[in-house]
């Protein structure tokens, strides 16, 4: 409690809307202009909670991923991941999908009933561990608690004595906070991780501002806590961790440390490399990269 309250950060960033493809609508919070990453966490897609069109459920073909780890925090209804690992899991509200994409590995996500809602967040891999091997996990049972009239569910690192099972390669913690009746409590927070919160439904408030749905609450660094207030029936999402010491190249569905390595990656997916093997039941035609926003050398000879 170092400094007074008028010094501290606190930013708004209202998500803009983002297209999945096939007509599927989620507020994408991370990446914006101003703010690249919270700790590791890298991308933030808020999809629902509204009930998918009938005709058409959420379907997402085919994609790769590099350098990163994809986190799905489901609320309400069904999905089907597949992978070219040959993972195939549904995941179903309260739990967690983490697919370690390492050095290459690509996807599908169907979802199996008309409604949908869910938080998929990146988390980027840090140099040392961008190439590791691809993994999947699915985490059905997180750790839970009650404090005041407040729901919490620790998603990912560690928060009171509670551990989350997500196995994550650099520091930072993912919390679900929800209150039926409505809820003040004051989180205690790490110094040297930076925060964010993302009310997905209802409102907080916090240091005297509101902040509705889908407006992201940057909190920087500079707190060891924050107080909170809930209004009835709302759910707040949480994240937090180290400041990455170099930032993250991301471009696509790719994470790197060079743009090289994006360009690599991209070529590899383009060209049917076997970096991106095939996933089980793969439907449809495989997602296309955009051009590279950069030039780069021709690929077609590398060493
Ligand atoms: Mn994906």
């Amino acid at each position: 409690m170092s400094n007074p309250t008028n010094l501290r950060t606190l930013e708004r960033i209202t998500a803009r809307a983002a297209d999945l493809g096939g007509g599927m609508q989620v507020r994408r919070v991370l990446p914006t202009r101003g703010r690249r990453m919270v700790g590791a966490w890298c991308f933030l897609d808020h999809a629902g909670p509204v009930g998918l069109n009938q005709d058409k459920p959420m379907q997402v073909g085919a994609h790769p991923h590099t350098g990163l780890q994809t986190f799905t925090w489901l609320m309400e209804g069904e999905v089907l991941h597949r992978d070219s690992l040959g993972s195939e899991q549904i995941i179903r509200p309260g739990q967690v999908n983490l697919m370690t994409a390492g050095r290459g590995i690509v996807h599908t996500e169907d979802a199996l009933m008309p409604e949908l809602h869910a938080a998929q967040l990146w988390i980027a891999l840090p140099p040392a561990e961008c190439f590791r091997a691809p993994a999947f996990d699915h985490y059905p049972d997180l750790p839970k608690w009650r404090e005041g009239a407040a729901d919490i569910t620790l998603l990912a690192g560690s928060y009171a004595g509670h551990v989350a099972p997500a196995r994550v390669y650099s520091p930072l913690v993912g919390m679900d906070l929800y209150s039926a009746e409505g809820a003040a409590l004051t989180l205690n927070l790490i110094p040297g991780f930076e925060y964010a919160l993302l009310p997905l439904e209802g409102q907080v408030q916090l240091e005297g501002q509101t902040f509705v749905s889908d407006e992201f609450a940057y909190l920087g660094a500079d707190r060891d806590a924050v107080a909170l207030e809930l209004a009835p029936g709302s759910k707040v999402l949480l994240i937090g961790g180290e400041p990455f010491a170099q930032a993250a190249v991301m471009w696509w569905n790719f994470v790197a440390y060079s743009r090289e390595d994006i360009a690599r990656a991209q070529h590899d997916w383009a060209t049917g490399d076997a970096r991106f093997g095939p996933v089980p039941h793969e439907h449809g035609p495989r997602m296309a990269a955009p051009r590279l926003p950069w030039f780069v050398p021709d690929q077609s000879t590398r060493p």
